[in-house]
Protein backbone atom coordinates (compact mmCIF):
# COMPACT_ATOMS: atom_id res chain seq x y z
CA UNK A 1 0.00 0.00 0.00
CA UNK A 2 3.29 2.20 -0.02
CA UNK A 3 2.37 5.23 -1.95
CA UNK A 4 4.97 6.89 -4.00
CA UNK A 5 5.90 9.89 -6.08
CA UNK A 6 6.40 8.43 -9.70
CA UNK A 7 9.40 9.90 -11.07
CA UNK A 8 9.37 10.81 -14.86
CA UNK A 9 11.77 13.58 -14.54
CA UNK A 10 15.11 13.03 -16.41
CA UNK A 11 16.97 15.91 -14.92
CA UNK A 12 15.97 15.23 -11.22
CA UNK A 13 18.57 13.73 -10.11
CA UNK A 14 20.83 16.86 -11.11
CA UNK A 15 19.29 19.85 -9.71
CA UNK A 16 17.30 18.44 -6.78
CA UNK A 17 17.01 20.71 -3.95
CA UNK A 18 17.05 19.07 -0.37
CA UNK A 19 13.74 20.84 1.08
CA UNK A 20 14.01 18.88 4.20
CA UNK A 21 16.22 20.32 6.59
CA UNK A 22 19.47 18.31 7.09
CA UNK A 23 18.02 17.94 11.23
CA UNK A 24 14.74 16.84 10.77
CA UNK A 25 12.69 18.63 13.55
CA UNK A 26 9.81 16.21 15.07
CA UNK A 27 6.67 17.23 16.98
CA UNK A 28 7.10 16.72 20.66
CA UNK A 29 3.43 15.38 20.99
CA UNK A 30 2.78 13.18 17.89
CA UNK A 31 6.20 12.31 16.76
CA UNK A 32 5.84 12.92 13.07
CA UNK A 33 8.33 15.38 11.06
CA UNK A 34 6.99 19.09 11.24
CA UNK A 35 5.70 21.26 8.84
CA UNK A 36 6.36 23.97 6.96
CA UNK A 37 4.72 25.66 10.07
CA UNK A 38 6.55 25.05 13.60
CA UNK A 39 4.86 25.94 16.75
CA UNK A 40 7.58 26.37 19.39
CA UNK A 41 5.17 25.39 22.59
CA UNK A 42 6.06 25.63 26.55
CA UNK A 43 5.26 22.71 28.07
CA UNK A 44 5.09 24.80 31.16
CA UNK A 45 3.35 27.49 30.19
CA UNK A 46 5.52 30.89 29.97
CA UNK A 47 2.88 32.75 32.86
CA UNK A 48 3.44 29.52 35.02
CA UNK A 49 7.32 30.31 34.65
CA UNK A 50 8.27 27.79 31.71
CA UNK A 51 10.86 28.36 29.77
CA UNK A 52 11.53 25.78 27.85
CA UNK A 53 9.73 25.15 24.19
CA UNK A 54 9.41 22.04 22.34
CA UNK A 55 8.43 21.68 18.29
CA UNK A 56 4.97 21.28 17.46
CA UNK A 57 2.50 21.29 14.80
CA UNK A 58 -0.05 24.02 15.01
CA UNK A 59 -2.78 21.49 15.01
CA UNK A 60 -0.90 19.41 18.11
CA UNK A 61 -0.45 22.22 20.23
CA UNK A 62 -4.49 23.11 19.74
CA UNK A 63 -4.94 19.50 20.89
CA UNK A 64 -2.86 20.28 23.93
CA UNK A 65 -5.15 23.40 24.53
CA UNK A 66 -8.35 22.16 24.01
CA UNK A 67 -8.20 19.41 26.32
CA UNK A 68 -5.67 20.65 29.22
CA UNK A 69 -5.96 23.57 32.05
CA UNK A 70 -2.77 25.69 32.60
CA UNK A 71 -2.65 24.05 35.88
CA UNK A 72 -2.72 20.40 33.95
CA UNK A 73 -0.12 21.41 31.70
CA UNK A 74 2.24 22.82 34.55
CA UNK A 75 1.98 19.84 35.98
CA UNK A 76 2.87 17.66 33.52
CA UNK A 77 5.63 19.77 32.84
CA UNK A 78 8.02 18.09 29.90
CA UNK A 79 6.15 14.62 30.21
CA UNK A 80 4.72 14.17 27.42
CA UNK A 81 4.21 10.71 28.21
CA UNK A 82 1.46 11.98 30.92
CA UNK A 83 -0.05 13.94 28.31
CA UNK A 84 -0.35 10.98 25.97
CA UNK A 85 -1.94 9.32 28.75
CA UNK A 86 -5.40 11.42 27.96
CA UNK A 87 -7.71 9.57 25.93
CA UNK A 88 -8.42 12.60 23.55
CA UNK A 89 -5.18 13.42 23.24
CA UNK A 90 -4.13 9.86 22.39
CA UNK A 91 -6.94 9.61 20.12
CA UNK A 92 -6.00 12.59 18.34
CA UNK A 93 -2.15 11.22 17.95
CA UNK A 94 -3.48 7.96 16.44
CA UNK A 95 -5.97 9.74 14.40
CA UNK A 96 -2.97 12.37 13.19
CA UNK A 97 -0.21 9.43 12.36
CA UNK A 98 -1.52 9.01 8.99
CA UNK A 99 -2.03 12.71 7.88
CA UNK A 100 0.64 15.16 6.04
CA UNK A 101 2.57 17.02 8.03
CA UNK A 102 1.60 20.44 7.13
CA UNK A 103 -2.15 19.04 7.21
CA UNK A 104 -4.26 21.49 9.87
CA UNK A 105 -7.81 21.30 10.76
CA UNK A 106 -9.52 23.71 12.59
CA UNK A 107 -10.43 21.37 15.55
CA UNK A 108 -12.49 23.80 17.33
CA UNK A 109 -15.24 23.75 13.89
CA UNK A 110 -18.27 21.43 14.30
CA UNK A 111 -18.26 18.58 12.78
CA UNK A 112 -21.37 17.54 10.79
ZN1 LIG B 1 2.38 16.91 15.94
Amino acid sequence: MARKHSKHDPYGDLDREDEVPATAVTCWLCGRPTGKTIVWHHPVPKSRGGRDVVPMHPICQQTLIANFTNSELQRHGMDVEGLLAHPNVRKFVDWVANKAPDFTATTAKKQR
